[in-house]
């Protein structure tokens, strides 16, 4: 006796939380009694509308990655080509071409160690492998800017920062600091010549309950800004506001995922606001030691 199988979909918004359509898969057979009469029928039925979700993810995922690879692989064959075809024996074009091979090929590396580094974050994060131990806030934000002094710098851009040396919480802090870097060279690469960034630590205070309480980073800078359209997407891979600016930077659309998973992994969370124009500040809420 077969047993049909049919996946159906409800465009229904069945209450607030489920704002999407609502994916079944329904399984159905006919039931017999002793002497194989018909007796009724059952029917089991799955919701696998987050199944779905999570597929469509992967899908779109692998979809961006192989994209974000073709583009600098197609410009190093391009050259390749030129150069096996002769473009070798004129000494001037040849190291022009080799020039922009190793950028292409150091884009591939970029692009390949952030997805590395996000997918090492997720996995330890989930097996809860990430160990967390007291540290000075301070200490961090204070490496961070020096690794991002000379780049600034190049741009006349002031660097400054504000925290109280006794703020500490529960950090990994090659991560952490990963994350403040991450959002200090975004600010620096889509903010002009001859501005200001401030990173900045606070304690936000939880009310009554002292021990609800955060501490709040925050990379405040005078750039771009980015229209209100993109905020809620911003954190996601690869996604970008204007594709050819930040590949322009170096930028492989995950620095900020990234910092979105490392605050994850701290039991945080991140936050952005931003008037385009005029400016943009990112945030990573920490829960209190
Ligand atoms: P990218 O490598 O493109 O900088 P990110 O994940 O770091 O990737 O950032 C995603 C996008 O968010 C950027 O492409 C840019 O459009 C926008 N963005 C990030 N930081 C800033 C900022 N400080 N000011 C304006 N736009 C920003």
């Amino acid at each position: 006796e077969k047993s049909i199988e049919q996946e159906v979909i409800l465009p229904l918004p069945l209450s607030e939380i489920v704002n999407s359509d609502c994916i079944l898969q329904l399984h159905g057979r006919a039931l017999h009694g002793p002497s194989m009469n018909n007796i009724g029928a059952l029917m089991v039925i799955n919701d696998i509308t987050q199944l779905k979700r999570l597929e469509s993810i992967r899908q779109d995922f692998v979809a961006n990655v192989s994209h974000e690879l073709r583009t600098p692989l197609t410009s190093i064959k391009g050259f390749v080509e030129t150069l096996a075809a002769g473009g070798v024996n004129n000494p001037d074009e040849a190291r022009r071409f080799i020039g922009i091979l190793s950028k292409q090929t150091d884009r591939i590396t970029m692009i390949v160690d952030d997805l590395l580094s996000l997918s090492r974050i997720e996995r330890d994060a989930e097996k809860k492998a990430i160990e967390l131990s007291e540290g000075r806030l301070i200490d961090v934000l204070n490496s961070s800017i020096d690794t991002c002094t000379a780049r600034a710098q190049l741009k006349n851009i002031s660097l400054e920062y504000s925290c109280d040396p006794d703020i500490t919480v529960k950090i990994e802090r090659t991560l952490l600091e990963q994350a403040v870097v991450n959002l200090i060279d975004n600010a620096i690469n889509y903010s002009g010549n001859n501005t200001h960034i401030l990173v900045q630590a606070v304690y936000l205070h939880g009310g009554k309950d002292e021990a609800l309480g955060e501490v709040e980073i925050s990379v405040k800078d005078e750039g771009v800004g980015i229209a209100q359209e993109h905020l809620s997407r911003i954190f996601e891979r690869f996604y970008r506001v204007d594709k050819a600016r930040s590949r322009k930077m170096g930028g492989t659309g995950l620095g900020l995922s990234i910092v979105n998973h490392i605050a994850l992994a701290h039991g945080g969370r991140v936050g952005v606001e931003s008037t385009p124009g005029k400016g943009s500040t990112f945030y990573i809420y920490l829960p209190k030691a």
